[in-house]
């Protein structure tokens, strides 16, 4: 077989239709380098050979009888907050350890209809709750490419299974920055779709009104192909847009134009190239910037007059919902409990033991800002700050088509740096919250490396169902 680690999701359904390989061959061989690689890299809390190896044989089978799907017989990966029936769920939190997905969440079902196959489940920061995988209640992930350094997050598992060559494919969740992180520090893309393009039925919630689920790939050609099979409307969502798939990957039927981003503008928003920016980012995102002059883009600057609010408006919108929304787990319903004299203290030993501190620590902050007293103060107020953040994209996008900037403020630091500082870690959202809070699209394409060989990405964000024009620039611009 090819170089599997090498291998994209194009080439390998390539190679399936020719019959140079079959699902099992494929499945086994990446197989091997996922439980070879655990002990370094740890991209993993669950492999499931035994499932995949049953679903490879399957799709061979239904090949062989003549069927064709989309991505018959191709493995993926899937960050441990989605659930694939019969296979363990647990966001990578201890609370629900032994739990097992009874159901398929809708993009997982997409994904089977569509003939791929479960390898696994990949680590993650638990609950989404950071951008590093540290917050893992099952250990930490390491960055396959930087190698001693974070792979970010918080799916940081999907971006190292990615980036390490270890899937072709993964899928990975965005509430603040969670799929275009990993995916700059390990040299993948990683998209996050428009807000509510993809359902959101059946993944374990983070903050109910800024989640998506996006693709992580190799290359942008594979992302389109996945975006076309788990987007579009889901009855069981009710924040799901009335829309059909999208068809993004027909753009790769034909070969990509000498001047493809001719006619297009790009806003370089001024306040994402602010002062704390590492110079390396700065000077890779410059490039890029450059590059896609010459492939015909104009360039103009732009203003994000709230941009500076980000964070503070996100921290406080996030984790208000997430509060909310781990109310429900309490040793009753769901994975974990801890037995005690009566409800109430099973409730409370359950999560002193189940959470890890960074899901405690934004379950006081969320209370709190939530609290009555508190509420005008905090909550409400960052519902309008929201707004004014929202309409500076709108105002953004009426002088451009879309926005280039860096998607990180610094390349991925040390494992155990920063660890403990949990305001540190925040800011480093400050280039990425914005998309999630303004609901728009936005993805991360390799952009090179800094001298150490640390991988950095460039983001493209575009309107509200920009995708189109997102990926066209995106398959442009990325670096081969
Ligand atoms: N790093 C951000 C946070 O810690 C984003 C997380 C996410 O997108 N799930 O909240």
């Amino acid at each position: 077989m090819e170089e599997i680690k090498q291998m994209t999701l194009a080439g390998a359904l390539e190679g399936l239709r020719a019959k140079r390989f079959s699902s099992v061959e494929l499945t086994r061989a990446l197989l091997d380098v996922m439980v070879a690689s655990q002990k370094d890299i740890h991209a993993f809390v669950t492999i499931d050979a035994e499932g995949a190896l049953a679903q490879a044989a399957e799709a061979d089978r239904r090949r062989a009888a003549g069927e064709e799907a989309p991505l018959l017989g191709a493995p993926v990966a899937m960050k441990d907050n989605m659930g694939v029936a019969g296979q363990p769920c647990t966001a990578s939190s201890r609370i629900l350890e032994g739990y097992v997905s009874p159901y398929d969440a809708t993009v997982a079902a997409k994904l089977r209809a569509a003939g791929a196959v479960f390898l696994g489940r990949t680590n993650m920061d638990e609950f989404a709750l950071g951008s590093t995988t540290q917050t893992s209640g099952f250990g930490p992930t390491e960055n396959p490419v930087a190698r001693g350094c974070i792979p970010g997050g918080s799916s940081g598992g999907s971006a190292a299974a990615v980036g390490g060559g270890l899937a072709l494919a993964a899928l990975g969740t965005d509430t603040g920055g969670s799929i275009r992180q990993p995916a700059s520090h390990c040299g993948i893309v990683g998209v996050k779709p428009t807000y509510g393009l993809v359902s959101r039925y059946g993944i374990v919630a983070c903050a109910s009104s800024l989640d998506q689920v996006g693709p992580m790939t190799k290359t942008v050609e594979d992302a389109a192909l996945l975006m076309d099979v788990i987007s579009g409307h889901d009855p069981m969502d009710a924040t799901s847009l009335d829309r059909p798939p999208t068809r993004l990957a027909r753009q790769w039927e034909a070969p990509l134009a000498a001047q493809p981003l001719a006619g297009m503008t790009l806003g370089l928003p001024k306040e994402y190239f602010g002062d704390g920016l590492d110079p390396e980012v700065r000077a890779l995102t410059e490039a890029a910037a450059k590059r896609a002059e010459a492939l015909g883009a104009t360039l103009r600057e732009v203003s994000l007059p709230h941009a500076g609010y980000g964070i503070p408006t996100y921290y406080i919108c996030m984790t208000a919902e997430l509060s909310a929304n781990l109310a429900r787990f309490d040793g009753v319903r769901y994975g974990a409990r801890v037995p005690a004299e009566d409800v109430l203290g099973q409730y409370l030993e359950t999560r002193a033991r189940g959470l890890g501190a960074e899901a405690k620590r934004r379950i006081l902050l969320g209370t709190f800002v939530l609290s009555s007293g508190y509420y005008d103060a905090y909550y409400n107020r960052a519902q309008k700050v929201r707004t004014l953040i929202r309409r500076d994209f709108e105002a953004a996008y009426g002088a451009c088509d879309l926005l280039l900037a860096p998607v990180t403020p610094e390349p991925a630091w040390p494992l155990g740096v920063y660890q403990d500082d949990p305001i540190r870690n925040y800011l480093s959202d400050v280039l990425t919250v914005g998309a999630n809070l303004a609901g728009c699209c936005a993805l991360s394409i390799p952009a090179g490396a800094t001298a150490a060989g640390k991988p950095v990405g460039v983001q493209l964000l575009g309107p509200s169902l920009g995708e189109d024009a997102l990926f066209r620039a995106a398959r442009a611009l990325e670096l081969r």
